[in-house]
């Protein structure tokens, strides 16, 4: 499969990962748009959450619960934090492999659905 997420969950492109289980991987965001960038990605490829299935319903689960345990881990759990997925182009999705980003460590902007 020629997909980016693919490659880092397998292994074969490096990432700085930060927690995995058998279901979802995350790591660092290469380039962080705030003190704390984590992606949240299930090891299943999904290409985004416009291809999500009912069962995929679990899974997309542990991802959100991985989002709040690798924000509480880099010490976000009381500051609060961010969690984005972008669908689609007019989202900006460059990545289709759906992730979520966990953002924090700083006051994020207000959510203007424009940026
Ligand atoms: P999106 O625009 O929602 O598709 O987000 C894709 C994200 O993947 C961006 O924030 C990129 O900085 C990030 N990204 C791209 N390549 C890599 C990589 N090799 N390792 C970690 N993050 C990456
Ligand atoms: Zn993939």
């Amino acid at each position: 499969m020629d997909c980016l997420f693919c490659k880092i969950v397998e292994g074969s492109i490096p990432s700085r990962k930060v927690y995995e289980d058998e279901y979802v991987y995350a790591f660092e965001d290469i380039q962080p748009q705030a003190p704390v960038h984590l992606l949240v990605v299930p090891k299943k490829h999904i290409a985004s959450l416009n291809e999500a299935a009912p069962e995929d319903a679990e899974l997309l689960g542990r991802v959100a619960l991985a989002a709040q345990r690798v924000a509480r881990e880099a010490g976000l759990g009381d500051s609060g934090y961010r969690v984005i997925n972008n669908v689609g182009k007019d989202a900006g999705q460059v990545v289709f492999h759906i992730h979520f980003h966990v953002l924090g460590g700083e006051k994020l902007g207000p959510l203007n659905a424009k940026n």
